[in-house]
């Protein structure tokens, strides 16, 4: 999410107010819904009115009204380029835009989707909390534990749990409130939970200042690259390297098919 969060901020002063001129596809699974002819036709001529997050999805507001809704997915990017700007083989769909501009949907693995929809509540009605918002407290996230017996690494990347923490943060958040993945949601105390929630909070807040993490192939709207990775403890470390804090060999696991990594004694197993 500090990715999305990233290009949703960095976009936002360039496309609001821009009209929409045409769209061009080199990969037309992209688009989910409606049809391709009819998400063309209706796009163009159309101007941008806001630009949000929620969750992992982008939403461009429309003045018709209806919205562009974009998933990046794993390899997604949304690159803001000049309309010369030679698309490489890995740009499925250029939305072009005035003033000789163009917003490059770059994706190599082909697994990022565009919407356009008169409601966003058919997508992203069924999100959890804004883990960033007023609204999430201590209070709510205990609530939200209650009784749940699947493994806090996998509630934590569950969309309808919580919206926007990757697979990355999940493991930052949890090294940093020094919990085991695979403690049961339910099973979290209230000073677990509590810590748990300044962690979230902390690493997010954190990885957006730092424009997001490049570990693949993400790339912020100008095509630079954002640099909170290099600020992990524990995610996307090889395992067997070392526990910032005690030393100890981090290890890996697999949780609901996500690679976890963790510290076996700075995030012990028992409350
Ligand atoms: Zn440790």
């Amino acid at each position: 999410m500090p990715e999305l969060e990233t290009i949703k901020n960095e976009l936002l002063p360039h496309i609001v107010n821009r009209h929409i001129t045409g769209v061009t596809l080199s990969w037309e699974g992209i688009v989910r819904q409606p049809s391709v002819e009819e998400f063309c036709s209706c796009l163009k001529g159309q101007r941008i009115t806001d630009v949000n997050r929620r969750g992992k999805y982008l939403i461009f507001s429309l003045t018709s009204g209806e919205a562009l809704v974009i998933h990046l997915k794993m390899t997604g990017s949304l690159l803001l380029r000049s309309a010369s700007a030679e698309p490489d083989k890995f740009i499925r769909a250029i939305i072009h835009l005035d003033k000789e501009a163009g917003l490059y949907f770059r994706d190599p693995r082909k697994l990022g989707v565009m919407w356009l929809v008169e409601n966003t509540n058919s997508i992203i009605g069924k999100l959890g909390p804004e883990p960033l918002e007023a609204g999430f407290t201590p209070q709510i996230l205990a609530q939200r534990l209650t009784n749940r017996t699947a493994p806090i690494k996998a509630l934590l990347c569950d969309q309808g749990f919580i919206a926007g923490i990757g697979n990355m943060y999940a493991d930052e958040a949890l090294f940093a409130a020094r919990i085991h993945p695979l403690r049961l949601g339910k099973s979290l105390c209230p000073d677990e939970v509590k810590r748990l929630h300044d962690a979230i909070q902390q690493v997010l807040w954190s990885a957006i200042k730092d424009k997001g993490a490049s570990v693949d192939t993400y790339f912020r709207p100008g095509g630079e690259l954002g640099t909170a990775h290099f600020e992990f403890k524990v995610a996307h470390r090889l395992s067997g390297k070392f526990c910032p804090n005690c030393g100890t060999p981090i290890e890996r696991i697999v949780v609901r098919n996500r690679g976890t990594y963790f510290c076996p004694k700075c995030q012990t197993e028992k409350a």
